[in-house]
């Protein structure tokens, strides 16, 4: 992004976006005895089962999640530096039902879009008036000979947090000091392009701090990344980027050959041009698409993602079905958090209207996504969005990035602000 501006225009932009959402949440009471049904409680189906109630309470609103447990892939990068616990960034869903959402912990095996219809493994049918799906990312195992899901409980991917997050943070723990971690970024588009980097700048963290003697390789697909000027310049700063002793390597590939292939006896990854590197711990984040359930329901296009209507988040493959966060094909917005969490306010407030006969209200969008580099050390990028007049993209309207000249103060700011936003939008969602 090379778009400046000035940090307090931004917060008064930023400022301005969230009033518009939350008095744009209209509370209507008109949707009584509708029923909506929310696939996947992540970021993006919490959010939006939550701001429903809140626009609306006299729509029954269930929420189905297979895990009983939600952990954050935001910090989970901090969990592996050493730098806070597991348990940290672990929530419930205890807040959710206080706003009077019915919260089911099961998988769903089916969506009926005829019907109006979801299906569960544990046996039971929802019927619904409108349904919203969130189930973040699938992984396109057929990518990495060698690497698949089950390979994937013995070299970690990490890119969905919890046990993921656990058995990586083990072996980097485990292994000795002079040691050599690989990364393996997956190709566009993918999950929070900035996690794979701010993920090497925190294992560099750790081991910088107990194994000063080990090094990172990072076979990255991409010729560039996402805050590539801010992050290289942070491993200067704190791990000796660009000289003989640096702790972190990044191979960057305009031909996108990343790794095709891994071979877990000898623990050596393999690129298409045939370089072979052998890790102590490897770490391979494969080619993404949408969540598995979006492809049963017949929600997904060619390329893998779901097309919606970016003004309510309705498919454009199904209709009174709705798509949000990293699933769906929201042109012009990244697939992070930050995102799945403003897309579900639009989607609620969209859902809320459409039940009780009216318009949908009309969006903007925002993200902000902040890494942390190192001790002290954060960097961000920010933006606030709103829907181009023929509603074909998501056109971003100002943000910009931290500068490259910042202060040591400015940058130990940024680290507090990271910690800041992630208390928030936690809460946000899950409170
Ligand atoms: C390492 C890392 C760091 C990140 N850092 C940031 C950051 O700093 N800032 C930021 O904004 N974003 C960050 N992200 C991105 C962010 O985590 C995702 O973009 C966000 O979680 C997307 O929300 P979602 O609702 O689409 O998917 P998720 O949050 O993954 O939620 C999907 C939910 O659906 C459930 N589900 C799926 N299928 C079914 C089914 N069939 N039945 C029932 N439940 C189902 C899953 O169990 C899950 O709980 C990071 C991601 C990673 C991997």
């Amino acid at each position: 992004m090379t778009n400046k501006i000035d940090r307090r225009k931004f917060i008064q932009a930023a400022g301005a976006a969230t009033a518009v959402s939350a008095i744009g949440m209209p509370s209507l009471a008109l949707g009584a005895g509708k029923k909506v049904v929310v696939v996947g409680g992540g970021t993006g189906g919490a959010t939006a089962a939550k701001y429903l109630r809140m626009a609306d309470p006299s729509i029954e609103v269930t929420l189905i999640e297979q895990n009983e447990h939600y952990y954050t892939c935001y910090m989970s990068n901090e969990v592996l530096g050493g730098g806070r616990s597991l348990d940290s960034i672990k929530h419930g869903y205890d807040g959710l039902k206080k706003h009077g959402v019915k919260v089911v912990i099961d998988h769903v095996s089916g969506i009926d879009a005829k019907a109006k219809k979801v299906t569960t493994k544990g046996g039971k049918s929802f019927d619904y008036d409108r349904c919203i799906v969130s189930p973040g990312i699938d992984f396109k195992w057929e990518k990495i000979e060698g690497y698949d899901e089950a390979m994937s409980h013995k070299v970690a991917h990490a890119y969905k947090a919890g046990p993921q997050t656990k058995l990586l943070h083990s072996q980097l723990t485990a292994m000795k000091d002079g040691g050599t971690v690989v990364i393996a970024p997956p190709p566009n588009p993918f999950r929070c392009p900035p996690g794979p980097y701010e993920r090497a700048s925190q294992i560099a963290h750790y081991l910088k701090a107990n194994k000063p003697k080990s090094k990172i390789v990072i076979l990255d697909p991409k010729p560039k990344f996402s805050k590539m000027g801010l992050f290289t310049q942070g491993w200067k700063d704190l791990y000796g980027y660009g000289t003989d002793n640096s702790m972190i390597e990044w191979h960057g590939s305009a031909e996108e050959a990343g790794v095709v292939k891994l071979d877990h006896g000898t623990m050596t990854v393999e690129t298409q041009f045939g370089e072979k590197v052998k890790g102590d711990v490897i770490n391979i984040i494969p080619a993404q698409k949408a969540g598995k359930i979006a492809f049963l329901a017949g929600l997904t296009d060619d390329k893998g993602w779901c097309p919606v209507d970016l003004k309510t988040f309705e498919s454009k493959k199904h209709p009174n079905v709705h798509v949000i966060g990293d699933s769906s094909a929201a042109k012009g917005m990244p697939k992070s958090g930050y995102a799945a969490n403003s897309e579900a306010k639009v989607c609620a407030a969209a859902v809320a209207a459409m039940l009780s006969g009216k318009d949908a209200p009309t969006p903007s969008y925002v993200n902000t996504c902040y890494s942390i580099v190192g001790k002290d050390y954060g960097i961000s990028v920010a933006a606030v969005y709103k829907l181009k007049a023929d509603g074909s993209k998501i056109q971003k309207m100002s943000g910009g990035l931290t500068s490259t000249k910042a202060s040591a103060a400015v940058r130990k700011a940024e680290m507090k602000y990271a910690h800041s936003w992630y208390n928030n939008i936690t809460a946000d969602i899950f409170k």
